[in-house]
């Protein structure tokens, strides 16, 4: 049974989309058949991995909203190695579209059951907030994945984070748990770093991955070429360390 993970985080800018693209990329070298859902109106996980968002017949959005099966969307033959459910600006409507249909929670859950027995590994890329869209991931999630960066504030909005996982997990999806949280653009000779490191520690402690992602330049170039690092500079410091990130989360979530 292949296993859905949620990259969440409310902060915007702390590495969600870099690590659900290059961990489904280095999933997918790895051996695993993986899908990864853009659930961002940003688009920026389709573009990163070679689809034009502005080019979208359909998306994801059809499918929260019953008018498109999953497989009739999904992106496959890509220059990528994994299949993308792929989301745009169209999604910024789905608050709205979604208010008054039923079980709008569970609207990607029951849309993921069609196809989920074909992958490994189902990824998904959350918006920056904690909107009908992130609710809709957390309940179709086995697992949360919280990627975030080791900064003054942190840790500023994780309780609320948290508080909303025990939320779905206590009405809605009672399988839900914290997979890892992920400290990405880490750069450990800071002070500061090791600083919050340590509180990171004694807050989550087996949950904090041991795989940190540094800053890497390559990393940030790659979406530009609509390519995960992986591909685009598989030698860079960046692309080692999301294969030993995927091999980690294989080991841990036995995927
Ligand atoms: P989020 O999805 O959480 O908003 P992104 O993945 O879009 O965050 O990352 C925010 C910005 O930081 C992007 O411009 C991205 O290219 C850059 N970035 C992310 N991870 C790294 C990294 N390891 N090294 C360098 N730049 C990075
Ligand atoms: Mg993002």
């Amino acid at each position: 049974m292949s296993q859905i993970i949620a990259l969440t985080n409310q902060k915007g800018g702390v590495g969600k989309t870099t690590s659900a693209v290059n961990l489904a990329a280095s999933l997918a070298q790895l051996g695993r058949r993986v899908l990864l859902v853009d659930l961002d109106p940003q688009g920026h996980a389709s573009m990163g991995s070679g689809i034009d968002k502005h080019e979208l017949d359909v998306s994801v959005l059809d499918v929260l909203l019953g008018e498109a099966k999953a497989s009739e969307v999904i992106a496959r033959n890509l220059p990528v190695k994994f299949d993308v459910l792929p989301g745009n600006g169209d999604l910024t409507a789905a608050e709205v579209e979604l208010l008054d249909s039923k079980a709008r929670q569970s609207r990607l859950s029951s849309a993921l059951n069609e196809v989920r027995a074909n992958y490994d590994v189902v990824l998904i890329d959350c918006p920056p907030s904690l909107n009908m869209l992130t609710v809709n991931a957390l309940t179709a999630a086995d697992g949360v994945l919280i990627p975030l960066q080791c900064e003054f504030y942190a840790l500023e909005g994780l309780s609320t984070l948290l508080d909303t996982v025990e939320q779905i997990k206590e009405n809605i999806n009672p399988a839900l748990s914290v997979s890892g949280i992920l400290r990405t653009m880490y750069d450990k000779r800071t002070s500061l770093t090791r600083e919050v490191d340590k509180q990171l520690r004694d807050f989550f402690g087996d949950a904090l991955l041991k795989t940190t992602i540094p800053r890497n330049i390559k990393v940030a170039e790659a979406p530009s070429h609509g390519l995960p690092v992986t591909q685009y500079a598989r030698f860079s410091r960046g692309s080692q360390a999301y294969r030993v990130l995927a091999k980690e989360l294989i080991r841990r979530l036995t995927l």
